[in-house]
This record gives C-alpha cells, structure tokens and sequence, in this order.
C-alpha cells in the first residue's frame, strides 16, 4: 500500500485577491449610501434643534417682551437646559441668529446652520449644498440652492 501525503490546500494568491477586490467594490458602493444616511440623520437632528430653539424663542419672547441679543440667551435664561441643542450638529458651532423684531417679516430666517448668505459648497448638510434654517414664523427650512 503506497501512502501519499497530501499537501494541506489553501487559497492561491489569485483567489486572495479576487476577494480582497471583491470587498473594495462592495465597500466603494456602500460608502456613499453609509455617508449620505449619517447626514440625513444629522439633518433631522438640526431641525430638531431648530424646533426647540423656536419654541425657547417664543416663550422667551412672551416672559421677557423682547427677543435674547444671541441666542445663547435662551440658555443663559433657563429656556433652554441643554446648551447642545444651540450647536449644529454638522458644524460644531452655534446656529447662526438673526435678532427679530416686530417689523421682520414671518419669512425671515433668524436661525440657521450657517448664515443664510452662505454659498453652496460651503454649507454644512447635503454634501455642503445645504443648510436648517427656522423662519420667524417658526416654520423649519432646509436650504438648497440659492437662498430666496
Ligand atoms: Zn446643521
């Protein structure tokens, strides 16, 4: 009886890297998907923010008589306990804020992720195309395009 040894099989280099390719095109497709999914969610956390800053803002208004000077005011004044809902999320950075005042029309913006002059390419949401904005009136906006 002839015994054979039989070498040990594992993967050729080939095969190796048909699946180290294999992976990298899954992953370049996935990507994109994975990073557009992170920024809606943070866009949905800014309008969130938004929401609770407009209301902060109104009851401010309706104890003080007047709007904050900066919107960190609404912190400073107890209307709002987490000072985090004052920073985009995106940005790290407070929401811009445009003082009301009674003759400003409802469609204004008076708080924003970014100042509302800003140019696309430079915003922070939507691959920098976009930006949250809230209206005087308390409607909650997202901007892309130019700003009407
Ligand atoms: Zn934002």
């Amino acid at each position: 009886m002839v015994c054979r040894r039989v070498a040990p099989r594992g993967f050729t280099l080939i095969e190796l890297l048909v699946v180290i390719a294999i992976i990298a095109i899954l992953s370049a497709i996935l990507m994109p998907a994975l990073t557009s999914a992170t920024d809606r969610s943070r866009v949905t956390e800014c309008r969130s923010n938004l929401t609770h800053i407009g209301m902060a803002l109104k009851m401010y208004y309706n104890d003080q008589g007047d709007w904050p000077l900066q919107i960190r005011g609404l912190y400073d004044a107890e209307f709002v306990t987490d000072r985090s809902i004052l920073i985009c999320t995106k940005t790290g950075v407070p929401y811009y804020y445009d003082r009301p005042d009674q003759t400003m029309p409802n469609e204004r913006f008076i708080a924003a992720c970014c100042p509302p002059s800003t140019l696309e390419g430079d915003r922070p949401h939507g691959y920098s195309k976009s930006f949250v904005a809230l209206k005087k009136g308390g409607e909650i906006v997202e901007i892309t395009g130019s700003v009407p």
